[in-house]
């Protein structure tokens, strides 16, 4: 088709008025071709004009949204002419989960939906499929890991055992036993979620924590932060400490984007139903493909990666009744949003 076009151009100044005809004609048939295939696909297609307007959409985007695209498309704040991709639950006219994608397109957005209910079902069960690869990965790493304080704990044992009033031995002892405990900890995280203790609470207090831990990565890697917290940020329900675990992912991947110093600016934001935090990096980014399959068990970049920590990240902020969304570009950084409901906001749902 590219090619016809091509022709057509290249000839159009020789072209008589018959001719012309003949070839808008062809044109038209084209498109009309073009504009069916849309019409039957089961997947949700719109095309946004750079100022949000629905330009053209197909009737399946109708029926998975429950709605004409143009009434509800805009409550969804959409990044307009931006690569993204998120999930959201719908209740009508029944309940599925539907993943939207944008794909930006010569200054207009490329909206693309689909229903991804049963996928979600099954891919606890892919979970499970891929688990035995994920364990003896997981297992080698932890393994690589766990040898390093073994020895250690060997070593000053065997100084312990020559003087026994070697405290200096015993201290190195005991902070490689609770490294140990720490790797281990985070391997069982990983394959066996707990479910989350959801108390009230402000996303700023595991945020902060999550920053202390990693300020020292953070420094040596020449990263800056930038940290936007307004004054007054409505509680949420939280487990800080699984919460925590999801910021940690999150950054660390950030950090791991960017080989060469860079920025993470980090903005707390509210409005009446939500509360959210987005991480955005200066990295590497990613492509379409990569955003694609992006949450899903196993999918790495990384030579030492897991692919499980996406995954985690996601399952745990579900678990709190939010979602978690990805904006990204090669070249162009990434940036992530955490969305939590308010806590009034869940009060009022639950009477
Ligand atoms: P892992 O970090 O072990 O690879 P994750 O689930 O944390 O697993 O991430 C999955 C993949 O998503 C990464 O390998 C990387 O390709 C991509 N990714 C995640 N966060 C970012 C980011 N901030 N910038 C660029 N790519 C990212
Ligand atoms: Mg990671």
């Amino acid at each position: 088709m590219k090619d016809f076009f091509k022709g057509v151009r290249k000839h159009i100044g020789r072209l008589d008025a018959e001719k012309l005809r003949e070839q808008y004609e062809l044109v038209a048939d084209e498109l009309a071709r073009s504009e069916k295939l849309i019409e039957i696909l089961k997947d949700g297609v719109v095309r946004l004009a750079a100022n949000g307007e629905v330009l053209q959409s197909n009737p399946a985007a109708k029926t998975l949204l429950g709605a004409e695209p143009a009434d509800v498309l805009p409550d969804l704040g959409l990044p307009l002419g931006k690569a993204s991709r998120r999930e959201i639950a719908v209740t009508y006219p029944d309940a599925r989960t539907l993943e939207i994608q944008t794909i930006p397109d010569a200054g207009e957005t490329v909206v693309y939906l689909r229903d991804v209910t049963a996928e979600k079902a099954r891919s606890e069960e892919e979970l499970r499929a891929g688990a035995t690869k994920a364990i003896s990965d997981l297992a080698a790493g932890v393994a690589h890991e766990i040898g390093n304080p073994l020895n250690a704990i060997a070593l000053a044992l065997q100084l312990v055992k020559r003087d026994p009033t070697d405290t200096e031995s015993i201290d190195t002892a005991i902070v490689q036993l609770k490294r140990l405990n720490d790797i281990t900890r985070d391997f069982l995280n990983a394959l066996r979620p707990r479910r989350p203790n959801l108390l009230p609470g402000s996303l700023a207090e595991p945020l902060k924590s999550c920053l202390a831990t990693l300020k020292p990565q953070f420094e040596e890697r020449r990263i800056a932060i930038a940290l936007d917290i307004p004054a007054a940020l409505p509680n949420v329900a939280l487990d800080a400490e699984q919460m925590e675990q999801v910021f940690f992912n999150l950054l660390k991947n950030a950090l791991e984007a960017m080989k060469d110093g860079g920025t993470v600016a980090i903005a707390l934001d509210a409005d009446d139903q939500d509360v959210s935090v987005t991480f955005r990096d200066t990295g590497l980014g990613m492509s379409a493909e990569q955003l694609a399959h992006l949450f899903e068990p196993y999918r790495t970049t990384k030579e030492k990666g897991t692919g499980l920590g996406l995954m985690i990240s996601k399952r745990i902020v579900t678990e709190h009744g939010g979602s978690i969304s990805a904006e990204s570009a090669p070249g162009n950084g990434t940036a992530f949003t955490v969305t939590l409901p308010r806590l009034e906001r869940r009060i009022r749902a639950l009477k």
